[in-house]
């Protein structure tokens, strides 16, 4: 079980694989106001260092589920490193139905809510873990002007314009779930360039060594036109953040 190979390849050297920097990373966890000892489960955790810092700097604890063997492999060494391994736990598999034995205080999926089939169902899915009075996180796209053309919402990486909304829309949209909308911490340009032109070297690299590779083509491809396509689409149309959710 394992996520496309295009992925461990382009973000192999990427900590956050999300349009934030450590900063923003650390800003949303003080934004929490995370007691010590709080528990965090993360769905889609990728190398980990969401729930890694924070057990470093907030004392929180958890467990974190993603598919790509590669990137757990990541955090596992990561927990290590920052010496909270006896805290945080990373298991490899699917996180689709993913529910803790054990309620936690943060639940999170953070930009990876395809695992519930949208933002809907992965709130639903958090909520079978969540205790009572707790957070939940979904780290989301959302349009910063609306894309004039479908073809520009494909420049994007979007599948098409109604895949996301714009702010203030997403932002309502947590309402009607009954959710308030208790903190945020949005992306900017600059998050949004380290997350997109750190895989440019990534690919640079691999190409150097594994130019023998199947894949050297298609990595090659992909390359050659990231960085016109990021600043003509991304950059200019699409926004993410992370929502801190409440049930009312
Ligand atoms: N939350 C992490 C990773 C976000 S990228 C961070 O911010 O760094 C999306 C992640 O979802 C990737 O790590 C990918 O491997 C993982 N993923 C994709 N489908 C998944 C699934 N069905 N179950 C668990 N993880 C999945």
């Amino acid at each position: 079980m394992d996520i496309p190979r295009i992925f461990n390849i382009t973000e192999s050297a990427h900590r956050i694989h999300n349009p934030f920097t450590p900063e923003k990373l650390a800003t949303l966890g003080a934004a929490l106001r995370l007691e010590p000892g709080t528990r965090v489960l993360d769905l889609g955790s990728g190398s980990g260092e969401m729930l890694c810092t924070w057990a470093r700097d907030y004392g929180s604890s958890g467990v974190g589920i993603d598919m790509s063997q590669l990137f757990t492999e990541q955090a596992k060494l990561r927990a290590a490193e920052l010496g909270v391994a006896d805290r945080v736990e990373f298991i490899h598999g699917d996180a689709a139905g993913y529910v803790t034995a054990e309620k936690v205080g943060v639940a999170a999926c953070v930009g990876a809510t395809w695992i519930g089939g949208g933002v809907g169902g992965t709130i639903a899915l958090l909520a079978k873990s969540l205790r009572a009075g707790g957070i939940i996180l979904i780290g989301e796209p959302y349009w910063l002007q609306l894309p004039p053309t479908e073809a520009v919402a494909k420049g994007c990486r979007a599948g098409s314009i109604a895949d996301f909304l714009l702010l203030p829309e997403l932002l309502a949209s947590f309402g009607k779930l009954d959710y308030d909308v208790v903190e945020m911490v949005l992306a900017d340009q600059d998050s949004w360039d380290r997350y997109e032109a750190a895989k440019w070297l990534t690919m640079r690299r691999w190409l150097e060594t594994n130019s023998d590779d199947a894949f050297a083509k298609e990595v090659r491809a992909e390359l050659t036109a990231a960085s016109e396509r990021y600043a003509t689409y991304t950059r200019e149309y699409l926004g993410w953040g992370v929502f801190a959710l409440m049930s009312r």
